[in-house]
C-alpha cells in the first residue's frame, strides 16, 4: 500500500486533486499513502452531480434502492480482511476491532436496506367530510457527510445507507487523519455500478472541502460526526443557508458502580470501554462514580485489569488490547489532562505516563482515583486510555453528578438492584443507558445525544427518518 496515490470519487469517476495529503502510520510514523486534497471547485462538482442524480435516485422504487445497499455489502463482506488491514494501518485499530468494524459495518448496510419494505407515510383524520390527509415522507436531498477518525469505516455507511435508502444523494468527506478506508470503500461502491452522482467522496481537511461543504448553499443535510468545537463551527456555516443537521459530538460517558454490583462484571466492562480503541470512542465510560463501600476493592481490581492491558503496534503485532492514540496533538492533550489532574490532587493507580515503545503515540492504561468533579478530567472528553474515578455516598449523589456535565451521550449503571436501575434510567439525563453491560450500541437502537453531545440521531427507524422530510397532502373529494 505503500505511496499509493488516491483520488476523489466525482460523478462515477475517480478525480485526481492537484495537492495532496499524507497519510501515515500512527504506530510506526510510516507513510502509508498519499490522498486527495479537494479544491473548492471539485465540491462544487461533486454537490452538482448529487443533486442531478437525485430526482431520479429517489423516484426508484425503495426495494432496487435496497439492492445496491446491499450489493455493496456483499463487496465489503468479500474485502473484510484486506480492508480490516487499511483501518488498523491508518488507525491504529487493533486487528480485532478493525474486523469488527468492518463486518458490522457490511451488517449496517443490510440492516437499513431492509427497510426498503417499511418505509411508511401514515393516513390522518380529518376534521372535515370527505377529506383525505396524506402524510408522506420525503428525502432531503444532497446530504453532506462528514466523519471523524475513530470509526472511520463504519460511519461512511452510518451515514450514507439511511440517506441513499431513503432517496437522498451524498457527498462524504472522510478524516483527513483516516481518508485511505473510505477511497477503498469508494473503488466497491463504484463496482456496483450506482447510477451516477448518488456516491461521491471527496478528500480534504477540515478548513479546506470540509468548510466548502458546510457553507454550500446547495447542501440539504449537514450528517456531521466529530467533536463538539467542529459542530459548532459547522452550525455557523450552515446559518445563512438554513442547512438541516445532524450532529454526532463528543461524549463523557459516566459509569455508577453500586455497592451490590457484580464488581467483576463492572470491572470487565468498564475496562473493556475504557481500552476499545484506546479510549478514543464518543460513548464509552469517561469518569466512574463508585459508592464508597466498594471504592477501594474496585479500584484494585480496576487497576490490576487495566494494568494487564497489551499494548503496542497492531501493524505488527496481533493479539493486542490496544494501539497508539491517533496523533502527537492526542497524545499531547492526555498527557497534559493526567498531569493537571495530578496537579489538583488525583492519586495514579496505575500508568499515568506516554509508553516509550521507541516509536508511536503510546499513553499506559491509567487509574486515577481521589477525582474530584470540578476537575478537568471529570469534565473535559480524554479520549485515550485514562479512567478517573470518584466515590459517592449514594446513587442519589451519583446521578447529579454523572448530569452535571456538557455532555450527554451516554451512561452506564452496574447494579442488581432493579428499582436503584430503573430510577437511574428515569433520572439520567442521557441519550443512551446501559445496564451492567459494556457500553456499545444496537444498529436498531437510536444513538443520540443531549446537551453538547448533539442534535438528532441515528441508527434504527428514527435515524433512518432524520434523512427524510414529512410532506402533508390535504385532499377534499
Ligand atoms: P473533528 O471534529 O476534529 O473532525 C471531524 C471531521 O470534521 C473531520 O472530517 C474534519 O476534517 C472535519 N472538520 C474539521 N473542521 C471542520 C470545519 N470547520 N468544517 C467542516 N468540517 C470540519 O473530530 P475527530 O477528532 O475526527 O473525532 C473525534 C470526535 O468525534 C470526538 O469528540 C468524539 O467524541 C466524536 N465522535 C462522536 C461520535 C458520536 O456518535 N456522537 C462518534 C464518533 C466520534
Amino acid at each position: 500500500m505503500s505511496e499509493t496515490i488516491y483520488q476523489n470519487y466525482i460523478d462515477n469517476a475517480f478525480v485526481d486533486s492537484d495537492t495532496l495529503i499524507e497519510v501515515r502510520n500512527p504506530a510506526t510514523g510510516v507513510l502509508l499513502a498519499r490522498t486527495p486534497d479537494a479544491s473548492n471547485e471539485q465540491v462544487d462538482h461533486a454537490i452538482a452531480a448529487a443533486r442531478k442524480a437525485q430526482k431520479s435516485w429517489a423516484a426508484k422504487p425503495a426495494i432496487e434502492r435496497a439492492g445496491y445497499l446491499r450489493r455493496i455489502a456483499e463487496k465489503v463482506r468479500a474485502n473484510a480482511s484486506r480492508l480490516a488491514q487499511v483501518i488498523t494501518r491508518e488507525g491504529g485499530k487493533v486487528p480485532a476491532l478493525a474486523e469488527v468494524e468492518v463486518n458490522f459495518t457490511a451488517d449496517y448496510l443490510d440492516y437499513m436496506a431492509e427497510w426498503a419494505r417499511r418505509l411508511e407515510g401514515e393516513v390522518l383524520t380529518s376534521d372535515r367530510a370527505g377529506e383525505h390527509i396524506f402524510l408522506l415522507r420525503k428525502p432531503l436531498g444532497v446530504v453532506a457527510g462528514i466523519l471523524p477518525w475513530n470509526f472511520p469505516f463504519f460511519l461512511i455507511a452510518r451515514k450514507m445507507a439511511p440517506a441513499l435508502l431513503t432517496g437522498n444523494t451524498i457527498v462524504i468527506k472522510p478524516s483527513e487523519e483516516t481518508p485511505i478506508n473510505c477511497f477503498e470503500f469508494a473503488k466497491l461502491v463504484a463496482e456496483v455500478d450506482l447510477p451516477t452522482g448518488v456516491f461521491n467522496v471527496v478528500g480534504g481537511t477540515g478548513a479546506g472541502a470540509g468548510s466548502a461543504l458546510t457553507s454550500h448553499a446547495g447542501v440539504d443535510l449537514i450528517s456531521f460526526t466529530g467533536s463538539v468545537g467542529t459542530g459548532s463551527r459547522i452550525m455557523a456555516a450552515a446559518a445563512p443557508h438554513i442547512t438541516k443537521l445532524n450532529l454526532e459530538l463528543g461524549g463523557k460517558a459516566p459509569a455508577i458502580v453500586l455497592a451490590d454490583a457484580d464488581l467483576d462484571l463492572a470491572v470487565n466492562a468498564i475496562k473493556a470501554s475504557r481500552v476499545i480503541n484506546t479510549g478514543q470512542v464518543c460513548n464509552c465510560a469517561e469518569r466512574v462514580y463508585v459508592e464508597r463501600k466498594v471504592a477501594d476493592q474496585f479500584i484494585d481490581k480496576i487497576a490490576s485489569a487495566m494494568a494487564a492491558t497489551r499494548y503496542g503496534d497492531p501493524s505488527a503485532q496481533a493479539d493486542l488490547d490496544m494501539g497508539p492514540l491517533i496523533n502527537q496533538a492526542g497524545l499531547d492533550k492526555v498527557a497534559q489532562m493526567v498531569r493537571t489532574a495530578v496537579g489538583q490532587g488525583a492519586q495514579v493507580i496505575t500508568g499515568g505516563n506516554v509508553a516509550d515503545l521507541g516509536q508511536g503515540f503510546h499513553y499506559q492504561p491509567t487509574v486515577l482515583a481521589g477525582c474530584a468533579s470540578d476537575m478537568e478530567i471529570m469534565r473535559k472528553e480524554i479520549f485515550g486510555p485514562v479512567l478517573p474515578i470518584q466515590i459517592v455516598d449514594n446513587l442519589d449523589e451519583a446521578i447529579a453528578r454523572a448530569n452535571d456535565s456538557e455532555y450527554g451521550l451516554t451512561s452506564s449503571i452496574y447494579t442488581r438492584n432493579l428499582s436503584a436501575a430503573l430510577k437511574a434510567s428515569r433520572e439520567l439525563d442521557f441519550g443512551e443507558t446501559y445496564i451492567n453491560r459494556e457500553n456499545f450500541e444496537a444498529m436498531q437502537g437510536f444513538h443520540a445525544g443531549t446537551r453538547k453531545s448533539g442534535i438528532g440521531g441515528a441508527d434504527g427507524k428514527h435515524g433512518l427518518y432524520e434523512y427524510t422530510h414529512t410532506h402533508v397532502i390535504y385532499a377534499q373529494e
